[in-house]
């Protein structure tokens, strides 16, 4: 079985390379192949660039210097500082193109995952949590950049200049370069020791940062409710847990990167004396000139400088690994089903937009949100073309999720739903949701202004028609008041409108869409009666020749329905007129006489 990557797990850091992921990320690279070959390229040119220095050091030492010969000293001087324009010059354009290569994977990669997460079904985000993924589209992709920026995809440039190093070392004097690498197995073992716990602390600082995000993120959506129930003393205390957490374990691992790097610059100057020792005795002896000496001293601390980075290097190369794992499994999430081939059915083809009708049925669904929690218990009814229903039922007893299957944000377990006599997976959700006409119980407006979250960016959609819809719902005049009119601006969420304002302007987007089937979900719960009496005038209008489901509480809001179904449990226990239902005595009848009561009770205290 494949290892199932949990897109819960956040703080997993585990190899610092795995074939699969990396196999999956090449996909992203591969346009930018050409900036990576040059950039390489590049970087192979500043590695020889900087192997040149010592030997022109050498070369200007042992044939110029100490022979006492001052007439070749311009000319190399010359040739070195030509060597650090160039390296200057390359490392400059080796950067740029590394960055544009980061860059580009990040730009299409972002797009990728937002247009991915568009396509996901409303089951999945039920799942997700908002701050996971949008950790998904920023931190995890900011990582992915990282491996560019930090010249991580260069570690094999990196290897090859320590090889050059070697090398020319040893080619330049093979008893002193062996003396010079003594240290290397040392350099080894405590590499080795120290990565791992610079590993696991790095783990445990990524594991804190999670946790003040989710923290910060609850906090702060929270804040009137923090504010109203007094829990800033608490709040406060908590995250100053949470950070002070964070605070030690980063110390933690920079007391070993430090550690390690101090280690590193010991070993390094331990070999620097090594050379000396060595070295020192050979020149006065003559085995070695005065020049290898100086280049081998020059050569040791450029061989360091790779390997003090190779720590960090590997580090961003794990953070990289995890979120690439985390992206991949978004990738592999199933989309949100689009028109099913089902046997018997006929296809959306079929149906021109002409053909409008608007019959609906119910057949035996059942649906459960969690695996053995049944929401919807064999639900079965039908909607003649043109019809208004009302659905009344307890609250939790599954008229909302109806809805959503309805209009296909779900898909019932089993069991049909019919639109027209056509099975509606047959339908592709777009086209579906094009017939369908939603008012959610819970209203969402985007950022934008007052006539962009009507229209909703269609074009099909005219000013006259949207003014239209607004007179319809009782909005109209109130637009009319705001400054900028329909162009005023709405904050994101609609926060500076009132839940009653939010809902109306939600049920005239629902009309201004002209759609054949209405569904209303509690879609006047927060306006005052007043209002709510005119839109019920205004409704009949709306409603009239279209196939209406109208949820409410407020059974007073019903009174002009064809029929009414009560739920139950996720059953339906009674359907029938207003009168009918009366009469029966049952669930709607105790429903009634509860709000009747209600109603007599405030008129009484009045
Ligand atoms: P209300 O009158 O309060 O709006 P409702 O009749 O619309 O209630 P639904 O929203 O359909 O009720 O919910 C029916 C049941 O399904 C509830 O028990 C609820 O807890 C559960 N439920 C709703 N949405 C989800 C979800 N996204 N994930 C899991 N369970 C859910
Ligand atoms: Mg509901």
């Amino acid at each position: 079985m494949r290892r199932v990557v949990g897109i819960h797990e956040e703080d997993v850091l585990g190899k610092a390379y795995d074939a699969r992921l990396v196999r999956w990320l090449w996909r992203w690279v591969r346009p930018y192949r050409g900036w990576m070959a040059v950039s390489f390229v590049l970087f192979v040119l500043v590695a020889a660039a900087q192997l040149l220095q010592p030997y022109l050091i050498k070369v200007a030492i042992d044939r110029y210097m100490v022979p006492g010969r001052s007439s070749g000293l311009p000319g190399i001087a010359a040739l070195f500082l030509l060597s650090l324009v160039a390296e200057f010059v390359f490392r400059y354009l080796e950067i740029t193109c590394l960055e544009r290569t980061g860059q580009g994977v990040v730009f299409d990669l972002r797009t990728a995952v937002f247009a991915r997460l568009q396509r996901l079904p409303a089951a999945f985000f039920d799942r997700n949590p908002v701050g996971r993924l949008v950790t998904r589209v920023t931190t995890d992709i900011e990582s992915l950049n990282e491996l560019f920026a930090s010249g991580v995809v260069t570690v094999l440039g990196d290897f090859i200049k320590l090889i050059g190093i070697i090398a020319v070392m040893l080619w330049m004097n093979t008893r002193l370069a062996l003396v010079t690498f003594a240290v290397i197995p040392i350099m080894l073992v405590l590499s080795a020791l120290f990565r791992i716990r610079l590993r696991d602390a790095y783990r445990s600082l990524r594991l804190r940062l999670a946790r003040i995000n989710a923290f910060l993120n609850e906090s702060i959506s929270g804040m009137k409710l923090v504010q109203l129930f007094r829990r800033q003393e608490r709040n406060y205390r908590e995250f100053e847990a949470l950070n002070r957490a964070h605070r030690d374990v980063d110390l933690g691992s920079v007391r070993y990167d430090s550690f390690f790097s101090a280690v590193v610059e010991w070993v390094g100057t331990l070999s620097v004396a090594l050379i000396i020792w060595y070295g020192g005795g050979h020149i006065i002896s003559g085995a070695i000139t005065f020049g290898v000496l100086v280049a081998f001293i020059e050569y040791t601390q450029r061989f360091f400088v790779p390997i003090r980075e190779l720590s960090t290097k590997y580090t961003v190369m794990q953070s990289a690994m995890a979120s690439t794992e985390r992206l991949l499994a978004l990738f592999e999430q199933p989309e949100e089903p689009g028109a099913l081939v089902i046997a018997g059915g006929r296809d959306q083809a079929a149906f021109p937009r002409s053909d409008r009708r608007g019959a609906l049925e119910f057949d035996n669904v059942w649906f459960h949100y969690v695996e053995g929690e049944d929401v919807l218990r064999g639900v079965s009814f039908s909607v003649e073309p043109g019809a208004k229903i009302g659905i009344v039922g307890l609250t939790g007893s599954g008229k909302s999720t109806l809805i959503k299957l309805l209009v296909r944000l779900y898909e019932p377990t089993s069991g049909r739903i019919l639109l027209d006599g056509t099975d509606i997976r047959t339908f592709d959700p777009s086209g579906l949701r094009r017939r369908i006409g939603v008012v959610l119980q819970d209203s969402v407006l985007f950022r934008g202004t007052i006539s962009s979250n009507l229209t909703l960016g269609d074009p099909g959609i005219s000013r006259q028609e949207i003014e239209s819809a607004c007179r319809s719902v009782q909005i109209d005049r109130f637009i009319r008041s705001l400054p900028g009119g329909y162009d005023h601006e709405i904050q994101p969420r609609g926060s500076n409108l009132s839940s009653g304002q939010k809902q109306l302007l939600a049920f005239a987007r629902a009309i201004a869409f002209d759609p054949e089937i209405l569904v209303l979900d509690e879609a006047t719960s927060s306006v005052d009666p007043v209002t709510e009496a005119r839109i019920q005038t205004a409704m009949q209008a709306v409603t009239r020749e279209r196939t209406s489901l109208i949820v409410a509480h407020r059974l007073t809001t019903l009174a002009a329905v064809d029929r009414i179904l009560v739920l139950h449990h996720g059953a339906l226990r009674e359907e029938g007129t207003h009168n009918e239902l009366l009469a029966r005595g049952g669930l709607y009848t105790r429903l009634y006489r509860y709000q009747i009561r209600d109603a007599e009770g405030r008129a009484d205290a009045v």
